[in-house]
C-alpha cells in the first residue's frame, strides 16, 4: 500500500493546513493505481471516464466552497453526550439471511453487529419492522449494532444515510458503527481528507440524535488518523472503530501497512476507551491481535469470518483448523453437545456454532482442544459396507450384482477399497461409470474412496476423463458440438470420484478404536500368496496400532478376528492372462462394519 499523491495545487488548496501539503511525503503530483498515468484535478474524474480504470464513485463530490466549509464545520464540531457503549471481547456480525437457522440468541453472545446493506432487501426490512423491530425479529434481547460498512456507492449518498438513521430508530437499534467513508490510500489525499471529513460530519450527525456511537478511526498517513480520533474524541466519542480486515492480511509483507496500524492502535490507545476491530473475528487473527494490540487498549473482535471459515467446511480446532468438509469430526465443545459428527460435516450452522465457541474460549484464555478428524465415525448402531475391486470397464466386472447388493443393503457408509475402475488396464466404458454412479446417487449412501493399485494414478486418471469427454472428436471443435449429457455426468462423477480418494481411510468405531482401510500399498505384489499378505497385514496393523486393518487389492475374502486383519474379496472375474488365483469363494463378497467393532463377511446375490 502506497500512496500516490494528490492532484491538486497546495499553494490553492483549500484542505492545505488540515492536511500540511503533499511533499512531506516524498511524492509528487498524482499517478493512477491502475495504469500509472499522470493526472491532474480532477483525477478521480479522469479515472472514471478512463477506459481502461473504470472506477466507480469513491469520493463525496463537494466543490471547493462547501469544502471550506466542511472543514471548518468539522473543526468546530460541538461535543455531544454520546452514550459509553461497553462491548464484550466478541461482537460477532450476522447475515440476517442467516438469522432464522443460525438462532443469534443460542451464540453465547452478549452483542451483534447487523449490516445495514441486509436491510436494504424489502421483504426482510418489511418482516423486521412488522414484528416489532429487530431484538423481536432476531428473538435476541442483547446489544444489536447496526453497521455503516458497506459498498462506496452506497456510502457516498444523502438519501441513504437518512434512511440508515430513520431505520435504526424504526427497528430499535441498540448503536451505530459508523459514519463509514472509503478514505483509500490511493485515491488523491485530497479526496480522501474531503471523505475523511464527510464521514466525521456525519457521524456527528447520528451522535446528537443520542444514538451510541462507535466512531470509525480513517485515515493512511499519522495526520489523517490523528485528526479523525482527536475529532471523534472531541464528539464525545470514546468507543471507537477500525476496518482492520485489509491491513492485517498485507501485515506481514507490507512495512507500510505496519506503520499505518500501529499509528491507528497508537491513538486510539490514547484517545478510546475502547476498539472495536471490525472483519478480523476468525481463528487466524486471534494471535495476531493479541500480540500487536496494545495492552492497556481494551479491545472488541467482531466480523463474520468465523461464519464463512464454517461455509466453506473450516472447523475451528485448537489455535488452527481443520477441514470438516472432507472429515468426521467428533467435538465434545459446549456448543456441539447433542450434534452428530454428520452434522458437522453437512450443516455450515453447526460449524459456525463451534467456530464462535472456540475463538471465545481462546479470548477467555481457555485452551482449545485439537480435534481428531477422521474419514469416518460410526455410533454403536451404525455400520458401513465395505466392498473392493470392481475392475469396472475391464470387462471382467460383475458390477450388476453388485449394484443388487447395494440395493439389498441399502447402506448408509459405502467404502470403497480400490480397484474400482481398471484405469490401467480398463476402456473406458460409459454404461458401467453411470450405473454405478447413477445407483449410488438413487441410494444416497455416504461414499469413501481408498485407491488401489489400478486406479491410484492421478496420470491414468487422466488419460480416462480425456478418453470419456474427448475421443472421437476434433479437438477445435469440441466447444461447438453439442454436449452429451451422460458424459457430462460421467466425467464430473469420475472427477469427484478419484478426487475424494485418499490411500488409506480411518474409521473411529463406537469405543474409540480405529478401523484403518487400505487399498494396495501393504501389499504391493497381488501375486503373493495368502500367507504372505497376512503376515505383511499383521505387521501394518501392529505398527499402526489400530484395532482393525482391511485391505482390498488381495482379491481374496476373509476376516481373521484373532489378529484383526480382513479383506473384502472382489467383484470381478479372474484375469486369465495374470494366472489367476481368485477362488469362487472370494468373489462378490463385502464386508459390514459395525460400529460396535464387530466385521461381518457377506455374499452378493
Ligand atoms: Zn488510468
Ligand atoms: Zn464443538
Ligand atoms: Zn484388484
Amino acid at each position: 500500500m502506497r500512496l500516490r499523491g494528490c492532484d491538486r495545487d497546495c499553494r490553492s488548496c483549500p484542505l492545505a493546513k488540515l492536511c500540511g501539503g503533499v511533499e512531506q511525503y516524498g511524492v509528487k503530483g498524482y499517478r493512477c493505481p491502475y495504469a500509472g498515468c499522470e493526472l491532474k484535478a480532477p483525477a478521480l474524474k479522469a479515472m472514471q471516464e478512463c477506459d481502461v480504470c473504470r472506477l466507480e464513485k469513491v469520493a463525496w463530490d463537494l466543490n471547493e466552497v462547501e469544502i471550506a466549509g466542511l472543514m471548518s464545520e468539522v473543526m468546530g464540531l460541538e461535543r455531544t453526550d454520546n452514550q459509553q457503549l461497553d462491548l464484550p471481547e466478541v461482537v460477532p456480525a450476522v447475515p440476517l439471511r442467516l438469522a432464522p437457522t443460525l438462532r443469534i440468541s443460542s451464540l453465547g453472545v452478549s452483542s451483534v453487529v447487523i449490516n445495514y446493506q441486509d436491510l436494504l432487501d424489502d421483504k426482510v426490512r418489511l418482516e423486521v419492522l412488522d414484528k416489532g423491530g429487530i431484538h423481536s425479529y432476531l428473538g435476541f434481547g442483547g446489544k444489536i449494532l447496526l453497521s455503516s460498512v458497506m459498498p462506496d456507492e452506497l456510502l457516498l449518498r444523502e438519501d441513504v444515510f437518512e434512511d440508515f438513521v430513520r431505520l435504526f430508530e424504526a427497528a430499535g437499534f441498540d448503536a451505530v458503527v459508523g459514519w463509514d467513508v472509503p478514505v483509500y490510500i490511493d485515491i488523491p489525499l485530497y479526496n480522501s481528507w474531503v471523505n475523511l471529513l464527510m464521514g466525521l460530519k456525519l457521524t456527528h450527525a447520528i451522535a446528537t440524535r443520542g444514538v451510541p456511537v462507535v466512531g470509525l478511526l480513517k485515515g493512511n498517513v499519522e495526520r489523517q488518523i490523528a485528526f479523525s480520533a482527536e475529532a471523534l474524541s472531541r464528539m464525545g466519542i470514546k468507543t471507537m472503530g477500525l476496518h482492520a480486515s485489509e491491513y492485517m492480511s498485507a501485515f506481514k509483507e507490507d512495512a507500510a501497512v505496519r506503520q499505518i496500524l500501529y499509528t491507528y492502535f497508537r491513538w486510539a490507545s490514547k484517545l478510546a476507551s475502547s476498539l472495536l476491530l471490525l472483519g478480523v473475528l476468525s481463528y487466524r487473527w486471534l494471535n495476531f491481535t493479541k500480540v500487536v494490540v496494545p495492552k492497556d487498549l481494551r479491545l472488541s473482535l467482531a466480523g463474520m469470518g468465523w461464519l464463512i471459515d464454517a461455509e466453506r467446511g473450516l472447523l475451528y480446532s485448537g489455535d488452527g483448523c481443520i477441514d470438516a468438509h472432507s472429515k468426521f469430526v467428533m467435538c465434545t465443545c459446549s456448543t456441539c453437545s447433542g450434534i452428530s459428527p454428520r452434522e458437522l460435516v453437512a450443516d455450515p450452522n453447526a460449524r459456525a456454532r463451534h467456530n464462535l465457541n472456540n475463538l471465545m474460549e481462546r479470548i477467555r484464555g481457555n485452551l482449545s482442544p485439537k480435534l481428531h478428524a477422521y474419514d469416518l465415525i460410526l455410533k454403536e448402531d451404525e455400520s458401513a459396507l465395505l466392498a473392493s475391486d470392481l475392475h469396472l470397464w475391464t470387462g471382467r466386472s460383475l458390477l450388476s450384482g453388485f449394484l443388487e447388493l447395494l440395493r439389498r443393503e441399502l447402506p448408509t457408509n459405502m467404502l470403497f477399497l480400490g480397484d474400482t475402475f481398471d484405469l490401467e488396464r480398463g476402456r473406458p466404458n460409459l454404461l458401467e461409470t453411470t450405473a454405478l454412479f447413477g445407483t449410488l446417487r438413487e441410494l444416497g449412501p455416504a461414499v469413501l474412496v481408498a485407491k488401489g493399485c489400478s486406479d491410484g494414478d492421478q496420470a491414468a486418471l487422466l488419460r480416462a476423463l480425456d478418453s470419456i469427454t474427448m475421443e472421437g472428436h476434433a479437438r477445435p471443435f469440441l466447444w461447438t458440438e453439442i454436449e452429451d449429457e451422460r458424459v457430462r455426468d460421467a466425467a464430473l462423477d469420475l472427477y469427484k470420484f478419484y478426487r475424494c480418494a485418499s490411500d488409506r481411510l480411518e474409521v473411529r468405531l463406537a469405543d474409540g478404536s480405529v478401523l484403518l482401510v487400505h487399498g494396495s500399498d501393504i501389499v504391493e505384489d497381488r501375486d503373493s500368496t495368502l500367507e504372505t499378505a497376512m503376515k505383511a497385514m499383521i505387521k501394518a496393523r501392529a505398527k499402526a496400532n489400530v484395532r482393525w486393518l482391511v485391505m482390498g487389492h488381495l482379491h481374496r475374502a476373509f476376516i481373521d478376528n484373532e489378529n484383526g486383519i480382513a479383506s473384502t474379496g472382489c467383484w470381478a472375474l479372474g484375469d486369465m492372462s495374470r494366472g489367476n488365483t481368485t477362488r469362487k469363494t472370494d468373489l462378490k463378497r463385502a464386508i459390514v462394519v459395525h460400529g460396535d467393532g464387530e466385521l461381518e463377511l457377506i455374499r452378493g446375490c
